[in-house]
Formats: C-alpha cells, structure tokens, sequence
C-alpha cells in the first residue's frame, strides 16, 4: 500500500482500454485528458470518481444523452456563475452512465439546437 496520496482530487479520469488513470482539478482537466488521449489514441475516457458538491437527484431515468445534458446544465446552472464547467457536466453525465465522449459529443449535439450556448471556453449555459 503507498501512502503517497494524502489528498483526494475530487475528479479521476480512466481509460479502460489502456488503464490510464489521471486526476483531475479542477474538472475541465479530465476533458483536456480525454481530448488528447482521444486524438491519440480514439479511445474513449471514463470519470471514476466524481465527488460533486451538488447533488443532481441522479436517478432520475431520462431517454437520451442530449436531453440529460440539457436537464443537468439547467440543474447545475444556478450553482455556477459564468456557466457550468464541462468537466462537471461530465461529473454529472457519469452518474447517469455515460463517458466522456459521449457527454461531449450530445453537448455539441445540444448546441447545433441552440438550447446551450458556451458564455467561456468549455462552459456551459441554457437559454
Ligand atoms: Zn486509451
């Protein structure tokens, strides 16, 4: 056992494919980790740990990846002043089962509707 590790980062990032772990923090980190490990490898990325400070009611069982990342930008919004973090959409999305890359790809799915605009790099708002 090491106990090189003292603190907790509240974001881990995994590839299953090559068992690549980072940590992340703040969150944004495990989408800058996905996207380079994407570009090299095509893998996708997986949060393993998500310690969010909000708690989303994840249960609640939606039908698509696209209308959960509109219902958790709109859940998390009020809790972030310039937008939400994609990272933390990520966080979220992960609750509801989904990696990575497929948070990323219904959230540039969500944008082409219009009914989520970026206010910074890599953050998010509903209209
Ligand atoms: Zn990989």
């Amino acid at each position: 056992m090491s106990h090189g590790h003292h603190q907790r980062t509240p974001f881990v990032a995994t590839c299953p494919d090559c068992n690549v772990e980072r940590d992340a923090e703040p969150a944004n980190e495990v989408v800058e980790f996905y996207r380079r490990h994407h570009r090299h490898t095509g893998h996708d990325v997986v949060l393993t740990r998500a310690d969010l400070d909000v708690d989303l009611e994840a249960e609640v069982a939606l039908e698509d990846p696209a209308t959960d990342v509109a219902t958790v930008v709109d859940a998390l919004e009020s809790h972030y002043e310039t937008g939400v973090p994609i990272g933390i959409v990520a966080a979220a999305m992960r609750q509801r089962g989904f990696t990575v890359g497929e948070t990323l790809e219904a959230i540039y799915e969500v944008r082409m509707t219009g009914a989520l605009y970026e206010p910074r790099d890599d953050h998010l708002a509903a209209f």
